[in-house]
């Protein structure tokens, strides 16, 4: 079986060496952002200091270099999802913006008056707000496939709704708030069976487990780099190429372009055609070492030792009187959401901060899911490679700490 060492993984993060508050850093709020390897920072650093141009406009050789290194991310990209072709790929801001490119491209031109988007009912903000603006923008409708009470989706509701209305089925790979891995494969299967394309949120699976666009046949797939060990402001959306092309551009702009005239633009051919503007050239090169770096590793070795994480904290954290996890599903992420009794998620937050443990308190960008299981908001612990039993120990032992200081 595929293992890692998480001991030595951790001396590549600069930050996992800070103490908080006196204690050393536990880092537990991975689901949000992760941490940054050595290699993501000194590739980044390399490229300002000593490689720094613009891409694909300039014919200099430090353009041509930084050209050359902005594609190379492009192909690895395309590894890392297992996509057919480089051209498949385009690089966005992150997840939020890959799923507005989608709405905006593909749902402003193919979606119409009582057309209807299936999402779930465990979807991060970023899944829900583009489609309801767009709905609301074309008389569409948004159908929300229920999960149950352990947070798996109810897959017969969902076959009930695909009909000749149904235009796009957007759902999470994983839960952000509750950890659910969602049967995307199944959900993908029926839509196809009814003609529908499939977006997945990857932003919560692309870091933690394979991800084979191909094996999944879906015909979206969008995910962030800063999950990823990757800088902020980069993300990645794949596409079915048949779809790309058919769509509008998102943003206008130079190099989205063939020609202009004051008349008419014809478009560059894809990827560029999404790519409008100086991108974020650096970010993008910061992206492929973090790409690289987590495929060193491999994603299954990272997906078996996160997981061993996962069934720890969720004995742990189940053996504290008044802990209630929240999202039980037979297939999940290592992502622990929880509420103990009588204690508001920020004032757990708070006291383990001071414990030098990172956690993040609140409704985590779902407020439906908080409504769907009675709570304001949950204490969310998130688990990476690079952390360690002794660092789900200490959470354990800091919410018994926080529990009996609230009993005083
Ligand atoms: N979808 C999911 C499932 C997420 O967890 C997040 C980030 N919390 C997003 C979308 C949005 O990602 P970003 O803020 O990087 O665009």
């Amino acid at each position: 079986p595929a293992t890692l060492d998480a001991v030595a993984l951790r001396s590549d993060f600069p930050t996992l060496r800070r103490t908080i508050n006196g204690h050393p850093l536990v880092y537990l709020d991975s689901a949000a952002t992760s941490q940054k390897p050595q290699v993501v920072i000194d590739r980044m650093n390399q490229f300002y200091a000593e490689e720094y141009s613009t891409v694909r406009r300039s014919i200099h050789l430090l353009s041509a270099k930084a050209t050359q290194a902005y594609e190379g991310t492009r192909r690895t990209v395309a590894q890392f999802l297992n996509a057919p072709e480089t051209r498949q790929i385009i690089f966005t801001k992150g997840t939020t913006e890959g799923i507005n490119l989608v709405a905006h491209g593909y749902g402003r031109k193919f979606i119409g008056a009582g057309d209807e988007i299936i999402i779930s009912a465990t979807e991060h903000h970023a899944n829900i707000v583009p489609w309801q603006m767009l709905c609301e923008e074309k008389g569409a409708h948004l159908r929300v496939i229920p999960v149950d009470d352990r947070g798996e989706l109810i897959l017969e509701a969902y076959e009930q709704m695909l009909t000749e209305r149904t235009k796009l089925v957007a759902i999470g790979h994983i839960s952000n708030a509750l950890g659910t891995i969602h049967p995307v494969e199944d959900i993908i299967r029926l839509a196809h069976a009814h003609g529908v394309p499939v977006l997945v949120d990857g932003a919560q699976a692309a870091p933690h487990m394979p991800v084979d666009v191909q094996a999944l046949d879906c015909d979206f797939y969008v995910f962030s780099g800063h999950k990823a060990c990757g800088p902020t402001g980069i993300g990645v959306l794949y596409g079915k190429v048949e779809l790309l092309e058919r769509m509008n551009p998102f943003l206008g702009g130079g190099d989205m372009i063939e020609t202009v005239t004051f008349e008419k633009t014809t478009y560059a051919p894809l990827p560029h055609k999404f790519e409008a503007g100086t991108p974020a050239i650096a970010e993008v090169i910061g992206l492929g070492a973090a790409l690289d770096y987590l495929r060193g590793i491999g994603l299954e070795a990272i997906a078996t030792y996160e997981h061993q994480l996962l069934e720890q904290a969720t004995a742990r954290l189940s053996s504290i009187p008044g802990v209630r996890i929240i999202g039980t599903a037979q297939r999940k992420a290592a992502i622990v959401s929880f509420t103990v009794d009588g204690i508001h998620p920020h004032d757990i937050g708070t006291l383990l901060d001071q414990e030098g443990i990172a956690i993040r308190a609140g409704h985590h960008c779902a407020q439906p899911v908080m409504a769907r299981y009675g709570v304001p908001a949950t204490a969310r612990a998130s688990f990476a490679f690079y952390n360690l039993p002794s660092e789900v120990e200490a959470l354990g032992v800091a919410i018994e700490k926080t529990i009996a200081v609230f009993a005083l």
